[in-house]
């Protein structure tokens, strides 16, 4: 029998949901129990792959080629599962299946209705994740606010399942803010108190609230959100600020958080052992080294948009001991005063992220070549890689205004080109090459010192690639493609062996990292910025 816990948030988004969500399904995986984890997102788009990531923070990209929410990131990092597209649900993708099955004659003679049409679609979805994926217990975030339009139809349905899967079975929880004032310095349970009347007026009554604040509640707020949350005290938590997102169990557990949910649950006897998550907190906090990296990018104003590529780096850090700190620096800086590409002198090395359209490319441009003549350690992940293949065209083989496709259309030299399968895609949702494909390395390579074998499977999500008709002379020139397709006909890995690290991937590491278990190409990168940091002739990896 699979259990179902919801989790609502009030008073504001970005209040920390994902990675409450996270938290209790590691929580609850420290007892042994086994979870799996549905985003529901209650916009129209169908998926998040037609968004701006300076609206929404980067899309995500599972296995089987879904583009989700950044949530599913943090719920496969903290729960190292690996979800698929079912695990994310939008509005747009439930009305979508419902009007498909009205056309299609499955509900003949009847008035299809928000409920019970939608709300059963939703309840479906939800379920058919609990059987598919072979789960104790299914945790559902509800996206969006309690109270948002747009959002009502879901909270309907989760609602219905309480009665349809029974008390025992189903578990709320509802997060919301609880701000401290600057002035009086008073914690303000108000907002959170109507947050809550709103769930009610749906037909949701919490049976455990979190606090989101700066700092632990004190004992008279926690009373107020218990009496007019109406629920005991001991079922409200405080997720307060830590230091590292990967300490929020911890403190949610040491509140009692996992034992509370585990009898509400009728889960007796499961113990906890949270110790090897400890550890690498652990790590995460008491740094030996550090390391400072420049990420030339293009939504560089929003950390979001890069979070996983974030997130590998400090996986890879904790696996050296090293704390990474990550400078953003807006690509297009260079472009109007190109003598600031003499800032990045002063990092360990040099990181440049995925990316759409003409817009910075000349400033990352400028960026990978400043790494490539100061032999400064370089990362490059998709737009970076094939930018660092547009560089290596243009001032190493002559080919003088060599471009991508992308953003010059009538490029005399295109070395980055449209994938033959593109040419003909007119419609933009989820027709890029996505999800997880195969890929031979070649042996004696920095690529096959960092992946330890001939055979890796990474995620993509691109549109261009290496244009084969430029591959000889690339490779004449010393540029190395260490990974390919198994055709032979896709470049997946890019390297120059007489440079301390030059690595770049048309795939991306970032999301197949762990915190216990970074990605090779994260994990090489930042080792090889430390190695040259102090003083080695050349990187050494685990
Ligand atoms: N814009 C490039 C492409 O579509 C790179 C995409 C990316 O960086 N994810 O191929």
């Amino acid at each position: 029998m699979v259990k179902y816990i919801f989790v609502t948030g009030g008073v504001l988004s970005s209040v920390g949901k994902g990675i409450l969500t996270s938290s209790i399904g590691k929580m609850l995986q420290s007892r042994g129990l086994n979870v799996s984890v549905v985003k529901i997102d209650p916009y129209v788009n169908v998926d998040a792959g037609t968004m701006n990531p300076y609206m929404h923070g980067e899309v995500y990209v599972t296995d089987d080629g879904g583009e989700t929410d950044l949530d599913l990131g943090w719920y496969e990092r903290f729960l190292d599962l690996n979800l698929r597209k079912e695990n994310n649900l939008t509005t747009g993708m439930v009305y979508k299946a419902v009007i498909e099955k009205e056309r299609r004659g499955d509900f003949l003679g009847r008035c299809v209705q928000i409920i019970p049409h939608v709300s059963n679609e939703i309840k479906s979805r939800i379920r058919a994740v609990g059987k598919g994926s072979g789960a104790d217990v299914v945790l559902t975030e509800v996206g969006g606010t309690v109270g948002d339009i747009e959002g009502l139809p879901f909270l309907e349905a989760i609602r219905q399942m309480r009665l349809e899967e029974g008390y025992e079975n189903t578990l709320y929880v509802h997060v919301a803010l609880v701000p401290i004032l600057d002035v009086t310095k008073e914690m303000k349970t108000k907002p959170l108190q109507h947050s809550v009347n709103e769930l009610r007026r749906i037909g949701i009554q919490p049976d455990i609230i979190v606090a989101r604040s700066p700092e632990m509640i004190d004992s008279e707020a926690l009373r107020k959100i218990a009496l007019f949350g109406t629920i005991p005290e001991n079922a409200v938590f405080c997720s307060y600020n830590v230091e590292t997102v990967y300490q929020v169990p911890l403190i949610l557990d040491e509140q009692g958080m996992s034992e509370f949910i585990c009898k509400r649950l009728c889960y007796m006897d499961c113990k906890r052992d949270l110790s090897k998550w400890k550890k690498f907190v652990d790590t995460v906090l008491h740094p030996e080294h550090e390391v400072r990296i420049a990420l030339v990018g293009k939504y560089a104003g929003l950390a979001d948009s890069y979070v996983s590529m974030n997130e590998a780096l400090k996986h890879g850090g904790a696996a050296c001991k090293a704390q990474v700190c990550v400078q953003y620096i807006e690509s297009e800086s260079f472009e109007k005063n190109p003598e600031k590409v003499e800032v990045l002198k002063n990092f360990d090395g040099i990181f440049i992220p995925y990316g759409f359209g003409p817009r910075g490319t000349e400033g990352k441009i400028a960026a990978i070549k400043f790494a490539r003549e100061n032999h400064i350690p370089f990362l490059g992940i998709c737009y970076g890689f094939q930018l660092a293949v547009v560089e290596f065209a243009r001032n190493v083989c002559g080919l003088k205004e060599a471009n991508s496709t992308e953003i010059n259309p009538k490029a005399p030299y295109p070395v980055i080109d449209l994938m033959p399968e593109q040419r003909k895609v007119e419609i933009k949702g989820a027709t890029m090459r996505l999800g997880a494909h195969r890929i031979i390395i070649k042996p004696n390579t920095m690529a096959y010192a960092l992946y330890k074998g001939e055979e890796i499977y990474e995620r993509h999500r691109h549109r261009f690639e290496v244009n084969l008709r430029y591959l000889r002379k690339l490779e004449k020139n010393g540029l190395v493609f260490s990974g390919k397709s198994v055709d032979g006909r896709r470049m997946e890995i890019l390297e120059l062996p007489d440079h301390f690290f030059f690595f770049a991937t048309q795939f991306h590491g970032e999301f197949k990292s762990r915190p216990q278990r970074p990605d090779p190409e994260y994990y090489g990168f930042v080792k090889a910025c430390l190695d040259r940091k102090m003083g080695k002739s050349k990187p050494s990896f685990a």
